[in-house]
Formats: structure tokens, C-alpha cells, sequence
């Protein structure tokens, strides 16, 4: 079931819990290696998956990140398959033909692969909304699986951008190259900026899956120095609580 909805800047916000669980054996980790140096115990990380859904005032739907698609996903040799995305739309009353902005926060495969079905954009109205960087280092699976199938429907920026009223993206890169969070009035969705609360207490803390490590430290502890000094509101790719005030 969708977490709880808030309303910021007059539009309603609704996390969509797209899966929870542990990843994969293959790339599974006990949390102490998968955070290192955060003093964290020798347990699996049990994850939430979220993605978020805009609806404002003029009923104008954005979608934030898309989740682990279907059992043929990119995401289905390490992430719980199949993604329940669909269902949690329709929970909240939405289609996906309704929905007019797609933003990918990145091009991994737990954010971006249900943006696809059966070879077929799954919203088939929306603009994809993704970083310019993030397009020109995209391969393997999420680029034939994924772009190639929306490309048509592609919106690329470069830094920042307004992508829907009162809507904004900002390049975050580290995580990926171009890893982007959105901000909307004083939320901010933060994509895998921050993966762990640990990181929120320590923004140096690493995450291993970081395309680069250092970056994505650097730009952790910039973007969330300023969060912070505005005490912003954050909603979680995979918190267990979707929404955490700085
Ligand atoms: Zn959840
Ligand atoms: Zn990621």
C-alpha cells in the first residue's frame, strides 16, 4: 500500500512503496560492509523502494523514479521482482496514461526499469526527464531495455531545470554521473543521494555501489549542508519512513 501522502506547495505528494526486501544474493552485503566505517551491524539491508507521485492543483501527475519493473526487468537478477508500481497508481487512483512527467532520478536499475513493459514505454503520455550526463554514460541493459524503448518520449537537461510547474531538477552527480534530485517547494526527493540514515548523521559515510565514492561524498555533503541550513524536507528512494525532516 502507498505510505501516507503529504501536501507541500499545494501539491499533494504520495510515496509509492514499489517493493521491500533484501537484495539479491549476488550483490547482497551485510549493512557494516555495505556502508563502511558507519558502525552498522552484520545484518542484510532490508529496503524500501520508493517512488513518488506529484498531483497538483490543476491535477497535473509527476512521477519520481519508476522502480524495479517486471520479472524481465534490468533489476531482476539482484532486486524483489515484480515491482508493485501499477498497483500502487491504481491505489492512488491514477493511470499510467494519465501521467504528463516522468523524472528519473538515474538510469540504476531499481529507479528505471519500470518505466518499461513488454517493450513498450509504460507511460505513454509522459516526457522522461533525465540528466544529460546520466543519457551519455548509459549501457548493457538499462540503455537497450530501457532508453532505446523511450527515447522518443526523452526530455534531456543539463543541470538545472524546471521540468513541471514548481517543479525543479538539480544535478547531484557522484552516485552516478548524472544522478539528479527534485526539488518541490521545500521537499526535496533525493534519489540514492543519501541510501542510509547513517549517511544523513555522516555524509561521508560511502556506499560501495557509488559509481564514485568520493564524489558522491563530496556532493552528499554540499547538497546536504544546504538542505539542511533551509531544514528541508526529504522523501527517500529507500528509507524505511519515506519522509525525513533535516
Ligand atoms: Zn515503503
Ligand atoms: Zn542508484
Amino acid at each position: 500500500m502507498p505510505h501516507q501522502p503529504l501536501h507541500v506547495a499545494g501539491v499533494e505528494v504520495t510515496p509509492l512503496c514499489d517493493a521491500v526486501g533484501p537484495m539479491g544474493e549476488a550483490i547482497r552485503r551485510p549493512l557494516a560492509e555495505m556502508f563502511p566505517g558507519a558502525d552498522l551491524p552484520e545484518e542484510p539491508w532490508i529496503l524500501h523502494f520508493h517512488c513518488y507521485l506529484l498531483r497538483d492543483h490543476a491535477g497535473r501527475l509527476t512521477l519520481v523514479d519508476t522502480g524495479i519493473g517486471g520479472t524481465d526487468s534490468p533489476a531482476s537478477s539482484w532486486a524483489p521482482v515484480p515491482g508493485s508500481l501499477a498497483g500502487e497508481l491504481a491505489a492512488a487512483g491514477v493511470a499510467p496514461a494519465d501521467v504528463g512527467t516522468v523524472i528519473l532520478t538515474h538510469l540504476h536499475s531499481d529507479h528505471a526499469s519500470g518505466a518499461v513493459a513488454d517493450g513498450r514505454p509504460v507511460f505513454e503520455n509522459a516526457r522522461y526527464v533525465l540528466q544529460d550526463a546520466e543519457l551519455e554514460a548509459a549501457g548493457g541493459a538499462m540503455l537497450h531495455q530501457v532508453i532505446d524503448v523511450i527515447k522518443g518520449q526523452l526530455q534531456v537537461v543539463d543541470g538545472d531545470a524546471e521540468v513541471a510547474p514548481g517543479v525543479r531538477v538539480h544535478l547531484t552527480p557522484g552516485h552516478t554521473p548524472g544522478h539528479q534530485i527534485v526539488r518541490l517547494g521545500d521537499l526535496a526527493m533525493t534519489g540514492d543521494l543519501v541510501l542510509h540514515p547513517a549517511q544523513l548523521a555522516d555524509p561521508a559515510v560511502r556506499y560501495v555501489y557509488d559509481d564514485d565514492q568520493e564524489r558522491a561524498a563530496a556532493t552528499r555533503a554540499e547538497v546536504l549542508a544546504g538542505l539542511r541550513a533551509e531544514r528541508a524536507l526529504l522523501a527517500t528512494a529507500h528509507f524505511e519512513e519515506p519522509f525525513v525532516r533535516l
